[in-house]
């Protein structure tokens, strides 16, 4: 029976390579009718993040990427946070020291670091020495009840070789010699990421563990544990890296890497999910957008690539646009309001009243646009005076003398007009640009500036209509003064 889990540690927002894995794994779950944990690993409590959890939740609602257990629904494996599980991973921990899988380490940190720099002075890679490997258990636990501070070890073979099978890479040797017997239990009773983990996929009933492949360096000593606990093994498939255009690791210097930011910029969350369903997975064809019910019908964890994905905001920004213009058009109008209001643009009383004309405007911008925030600022002459124009645009159109004189045709021809549809402003204007012999670019041009500020907009007549007469006039008035 599937059951996979996704289990961030809560140290900041969800980014795009958290997201993509939790992504991955609900496809996986999905597709093969199991379910999907979400697991809080909240153990390290130095790195932790206020609200981090909160977020990561919260944008993982937003993306649509729903858990069957976890926080705020619970389930039968719980509780989901580890820092509520202690008991658990102390309990696999002394069971381990019992039958002589693991024992008592009471080497300090100075000791430890001495033992480091004669390694590195050997040129040797750094390994625990065993020290404490052979103290009896009896002795040790003396020395701990005597006040004595100690962590726990996993006694590891000192060499041989642990073979990972991964559902993505095959088999990947580890030698044991590049590894040494590793903390399990820290001194204050806190369990180290590798083991809460082995124990809480076994607990959990896990049958796959789907995570970054920066993590496949931690697999053989999460072998090792399961094998010392006598628990059997999960499948493990790591999905490849995510990195920049320039193949560097992925950071803040490449734009947004959260999904918050990216939510911030306009961007929607069916496009992003679309966006990220391609990072590392492709349904074998040429198709660009795809549905999450589409993938989850067609997603293979075998076809997942080994090769890492280039992330590349031109393509979201690509995608979003593609969204932005199939969207039917209430929910676009529904997910443009709150960046309308953000911008001042509209009140919250003016969002239900001029609904309808909202709704039309968008009709007419939407496809010139990328994001949300595109989109509004696209819209920002529809509800706010023109104040400045467009300086490229001013020096080309209004400085020229015949330009005012044009421009007070131009309004008497459209104040005119009974019928204020694009139809009837259109001929209007087709008639007087005849009729003065011009190219229809020497009117058409200034008009465009001097109702929207810009030398770029819309259809002209669009626009003139959804401004309404008044407007228009009002603003041919103002460019001709
Ligand atoms: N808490 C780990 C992380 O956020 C989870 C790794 C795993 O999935 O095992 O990277």
């Amino acid at each position: 029976h599937v059951r996979v889990r996704f289990a961030p540690s809560p140290t900041g927002y969800l980014h795009v390579g958290g997201a993509r894995t939790a992504l991955f794994n609900w496809f996986f779950a999905r597709k093969q009718g199991g379910q999907f944990v979400l697991r809080i690993e909240d153990t390290d409590t130095q790195r932790l993040k206020e609200d981090s959890v909160s977020q990561i939740l919260a944008s993982m609602k937003w993306l649509g990427i729903n858990w069957d257990e976890g926080p705020e629904i619970g389930g039968p494996c719980g509780p989901y946070y580890q820092s509520q599980r202690l008991e658990l991973y102390q309990k696999e921990a002394r069971r381990l020291v019992k039958e002589g899988k693991a024992y008592y380490c009471f080497c300090t940190p100075d000791e430890l670091a001495e033992t480091r720099e004669l390694q590195r002075q050997t040129g040797q890679a750094f390994r625990y020495n065993g020290k404490c490997r052979d103290i009896p258990l009896k002795e040790a636990l003396k020395r701990i009840e005597a006040g004595e501070e100690a962590v726990i070890r996993l006694r590891i073979p000192d060499e041989g070789q642990i073979t990972v099978t991964d559902l993505i890479h095959g088999k990947v040797n580890f030698e044991l010699d590049q590894l040494d017997d590793l903390i399990i239990v820290k001194s204050n009773g806190i369990p180290a990421y590798n083991f809460a983990c082995v124990v809480d996929d076994h607990a959990m009933n896990i049958s796959h563990v789907i995570r970054a492949e920066e993590h496949l360096s931690n697999t053989p000593k999460q072998v090792l544990i399961y094998q010392a606990l006598g628990y059997h093994t999960v499948q493990f498939a790591h999905v490849p890296m995510i990195l920049a255009p320039d193949r560097s690791k992925l950071s803040k210097r490449h734009g947004a890497t959260s999904i918050e930011e990216f939510r911030e910029q306009g961007f929607l969350a069916p496009a992003i999910v679309n966006y990220l369903t391609f990072l590392g997975w492709s349904p074998g064809t040429d198709q660009e957008l795809i549905t999450p019910a589409e993938t989850v019908e067609q997603f293979e964890i075998s076809k997942v690539s080994k090769k890492a994905a280039i992330y590349d905001t031109k393509k979201l920004a690509w995608i979003n646009g593609q969204y932005l213009n199939s969207m039917g058009l209430n929910e676009v109008t529904g997910e443009a309001i709150p960046f309308l209001l953000r911008k001042n643009l509209i009140t919250i009383t003016q969002a239900g009243e001029q609904y309808d004309s909202i709704r039309s405007i968008i009709t007419v911008v939407r496809n010139r646009v990328k994001t949300l925030v595109e989109l509004a600022e696209a819209m920002e002459y529809f509800f706010k005076d023109v104040t400045k124009y467009d300086e490229k645009g001013q020096r080309k159109y209004f400085s020229r003398q015949e330009a005012a004189e044009l421009l007070r045709q131009g309004r008497d021809c459209l104040e005119r007009i009974e019928c204020f549809d694009v139809q009837h402003t259109e001929a209007a204007y087709r008639q007087l640009i005849e009729d003065l012999s011009i190219k229809s670019g020497d009117l058409i041009h200034p008009t465009r500036l001097a109702l929207t500020g810009r030398t770029e907009s819309p259809g002209l007549f669009e626009v003139m209509v959804l401004l309404g007469k008044d407007y228009c006039l009002a603003r041919m008035n103002q460019a001709i003064d």
